[in-house]
This record gives C-alpha cells, sequence and structure tokens, in this order.
C-alpha cells in the first residue's frame, strides 16, 4: 500500500516546528509494511492543501493530511479536504454526539465550526482533545498536535496494510563513491532494495519481504566491505 503524508502548517514551512508527525507516522506505516512515497509541506491556505491533496489521492492508495483541523481563522483543512473530494462541509452528527458523550464540552461551549467535517465522511474521534478528525474516500484527517495524532492514528491503522519488509544495517568504512559498484552487484544479485547513507561510516540499508534473501544479500555485502573499527 503506497501513502502519501500531507502536513499543513505555516509554522512547519518556517522551521518553528518540526514535523514530527511526518518522520513518526513515516516510521509507523513502514512498520506496518505500508510505504510513504511523498511528504509534503504545505502552507495554511485552503487552495493549497485542496491542489496537494487532489493530486496526491489519485496517485497513491491513501493521504493523511495533519495539522489544520478546529475551528480558528488558520485551520482550513476540513474545507479544503472536502473542496478536494468535491463535497460540503456541514455539521457531522456523530462529531456531535461523540462530543457531548466523551468530553465536557456543551454544545453552546464549542466554537462554532467545531463539529464540521466534510459530507458523507466518517467521524475519527479525539480520543485526547477535542476537534475531531474524519476519513473521506481515500483521505484521512488528523490533527496537527502530536498527541491527538498519534492517538487517533492509532485507531484507524489497521486500515494500512502491505507485505512486512524486513531490514538489514551494513556499515562500511569507506567513500560511499568508493562502493558504487559493490551495491550495483548486490542490487543485481539480489532481491533487495538498497539504500546508502553517508555520515561517520556509510549506512547501507538493506529491505526486502524475503528474510532470506536479506540475509543473503547482508552476508554477501559484510563479507565485501571494510567493517568500521569498534
Ligand atoms: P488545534 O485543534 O489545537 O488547533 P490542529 O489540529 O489545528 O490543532 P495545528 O493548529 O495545525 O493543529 O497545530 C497544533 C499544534 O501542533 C501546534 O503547536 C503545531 O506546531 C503542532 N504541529 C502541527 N503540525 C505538526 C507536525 N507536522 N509535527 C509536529 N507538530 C505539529
Ligand atoms: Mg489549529
Amino acid at each position: 500500500m503506497e501513502v502519501a503524508l500531507v502536513t499543513v502548517g505555516d509554522e512547519l514551512l518556517a522551521g518553528d516546528t518540526v514535523n514530527t508527525n511526518a518522520a513518526w507516522l513515516g516510521r509507523r506505516l513502514a512498520d506496518r509494511g505500508a510505504s510513504v512515497e511523498r511528504v509534503v509541506v504545505v502552507p495554511d491556505s485552503v487552495g493549497e492543501i485542496a491542489r496537494e491533496v487532489n493530486e496526491l489521492r489519485a496517485a497513491y492508495d491513501a493521504v493523511i493530511v495533519t495539522g489544520g483541523l478546529g475551528p480558528t481563522h488558520d485551520d482550513m483543512t476540513m474545507e479544503a479536504v472536502a473542496a478536494a473530494v468535491g463535497v460540503s462541509v456541514e455539521e457531522h452528527p456523530d462529531a456531535v454526539e461523540w462530543i457531548a458523550d466523551n468530553t465536557d464540552y456543551s454544545r453552546a461551549d464549542l466554537v462554532e465550526g467545531t463539529t464540521h467535517l466534510p459530507a458523507g465522511s466518517r467521524l475519527l474521534p479525539n480520543e485526547a482533545g477535542v476537534a475531531p478528525g474524519c476519513a473521506v474516500e481515500n483521505v484521512y484527517v488528523l490533527p496537527g498536535v502530536p498527541d491527538e495524532m498519534e492517538a487517533m492514528f492509532e485507531r484507524i491503522e489497521d486500515e494500512f496494510a502491505g507485505a512486512y519488509r524486513h531490514v538489514a544495517v551494513v556499515e562500511a568504512d569507506e567513500p560511499e563513491s568508493a562502493l558504487v559498484e559493490r551495491l550495483a552487484t548486490l542490487r543485481d544479485r539480489f532481491d533487495v532494495t538498497v539504500g546508502s547513507y553517508p555520515g561517520d561510516h556509510v549506512r547501507v540499508k538493506l529491505q526486502s519481504t524475503d528474510e532470506a534473501e536479506l540475509d543473503a544479500a547482508a552476508a554477501w555485502l559484510r563479507e565485501r566491505v571494510e567493517t568500521p573499527q569498534r
């Protein structure tokens, strides 16, 4: 299953907030065997959010949007997602009922618009906050606040699946450029994906759905690189 992430917020673009939601979702989806193919950061703009969601939902199996829920002036995500799927935003009866039954907020306390979701969407209750999320077609809308986002993702994570990919890391104490031919041979010989990440040493990350194939590839490479002295 191929997934795209759209993280919403001017503060992410400005560098005031680190995009931990993308990192957390990327890891959790990979653990489930779903692969994140795109991460996009967009400003608090209905047009920009709608354009990205529209393109990505056509290209990938699912899109997860985080941030910009709730009824404050800079929260535009619901309106944008509704526009992307071609429906209006309206008061969602399940959201009204869930907040009445599960929070201390009375309807009169809630800021106008808190319970407004794209028409026909499925409510995703916010167990750690108030502003609800939703799922509409293949788009999932989650909060920006990390605790709230994580709790909501855990309610729906079973909907994201794929074959589990085993991972092995081989460290090489050589310049990355020196490894090019060996990594090309590795790719030819074995059914694994290969990523190389330079740092103090080069970390070569191998992945495969077939554990025996992965072990064979990692052993082949370990025999052919200088391993770092510990
Ligand atoms: P609220 O209902 O409280 O308005 P929200 O879902 O509208 O929440 P935002 O207003 O976008 O979310 O952001 C709320 C908080 O979460 C902010 O402090 C913001 O910096 C943080 N946040 C938003 N997006 C991310 C992200 N991608 N990674 C980490 N933190 C984030
Ligand atoms: Mg907000």
